[in-house]
């Protein structure tokens, strides 16, 4: 059977360097959505839990749930349904429609568009966001941005940033007016956070960290960052090994083809399981220096070794370039119903 194998001390390792970096574990919020990048929810709840971490960032209600024993603050980035609120969860309000959805005592994180144009409220809206959602009695418990660019050489990240600062300032003048009290600012991302020189003078409460909890953050940042450990590695299983005889090919579309006899196993792994097919075009070794042979099918490759378990990856940089894609699609793509295990 193949598995995903989790390395608690990486993850310990990331942790501490980011809680390190915000100043406090308290200002770590640690982003689990889509199944925290595909390491499993639970499993990365459990260990955040017993690192200390005290808040999470989720997509959905459901997710919420799944997790609500492990962190006393959740953050519910897309809320689909505006009911049954925790006293411990916390909703984003993306749009001023949504304000006469949200039942009285909810816990409303406002979100500004900074920039990202994608969700958020507009800086002049926020008066009007603030007076709608008193009126119904909610409690505003936090205000947020996000980065559309921060790990960018560009000028957006500073634009933004100032942008914030500015909604930051009118959202204490409203609150103070209407004697709300100031809730929570949150600006920051991985990148964001390992951007600012001094995450203390932002004077922010926390931070939502997610691609650098499982130990990636691009390679060519245009600042300094530390390196961090990947957390996830790939495994699976041997199903069958024979040899491939010279000049016999292997897989779909028979695209290796052996230059001398050798031996071949299949492992039950393929992009079925979100493993992404790697085919003929690429050249693909494993940590161990084995080779992936010819086209990936639904639920097995093959490789020429015969060990019991073989390792895909426990760093998957090489492969998201080879996918031309980033990092977090990798690990996002691993099913479900793949085995996590911590070690
Ligand atoms: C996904 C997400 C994050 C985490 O981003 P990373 O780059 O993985 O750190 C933070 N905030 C919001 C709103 C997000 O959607």
């Amino acid at each position: 059977m193949s598995r995903i194998l989790l390395n608690k001390d990486n993850l310990f390792y990331n942790l501490e360097l980011i809680s390190k970096k915000a100043t406090s574990k308290d200002k770590v919020a640690v982003v689990l959505k889509d199944n925290a990048y595909g390491h499993g929810i639970i499993e990365v709840a459990k260990l955040s839990k017993e690192f200390g971490i005290k808040k999470a960032v989720v997509k959905s209600v459901e997710d919420a749930k799944k997790i609500k024993d492990y962190f006393p603050y959740i953050l519910i980035l897309a809320p689909n349904d505006f009911n049954n609120y925790s006293h411990t969860f916390h909703i984003a309000l993306n749009t001023l429609e949504n304000i006469e959805k949200i039942p009285q005592n909810s816990n409303v994180h406002i979100k500004i568009d900074t920039g990202m144009h994608r969700n958020g409220i507009a800086i002049d809206d926020i008066e009007e966001a603030i007076l709608g959602l008193s009126k119904r009695k909610v409690n505003i418990t936090g205000v947020f941005t996000h980065h559309k660019g921060a790990d960018e050489l560009s000028t957006s990240f500073f634009f933004q940033k100032e942008l914030f600062s500015k909604a930051k300032y009118k959202v204490k003048e409203v609150c103070e007016k209407l004697f709300l009290p100031i809730p929570a600012f949150h600006s920051c991302n991985s990148s964001a956070l390992f951007r600012e020189k001094n995450f203390e003078e932002l004077n922010e409460d926390f931070a939502r960290v997610g691609i650098a909890t499982y130990g990636y953050l691009e390679d060519d940042l245009p600042f300094d960052f530390p390196k961090l450990k990947p957390v996830m590695s790939l495994w699976a299983s041997k199903m069958a090994t024979r040899e491939l005889k010279k000049a016999q090919s292997v897989g779909y579309g028979g695209k290796f083809t052996a230059n001398e006899n050798m031996i071949v196993s299949t492992y039950d792994i393929g992009y079925g399981d979100g493993f992404l097919r790697l085919n003929e075009n690429h050249n693909y070794t494993t940590p161990k220096g084995f080779r992936v042979l010819g086209r990936v099918s639904m639920d097995n490759l093959s490789i020429n070794s015969d060990e019991k378990e073989v390792c895909l990856f426990d760093d998957v940089r090489e492969l998201a370039k080879i996918h031309n894609t980033i990092t977090y699609e990798i690990t996002c793509s691993l099913k479900e119903s793949i085995k996590r295990e911590i070690v």
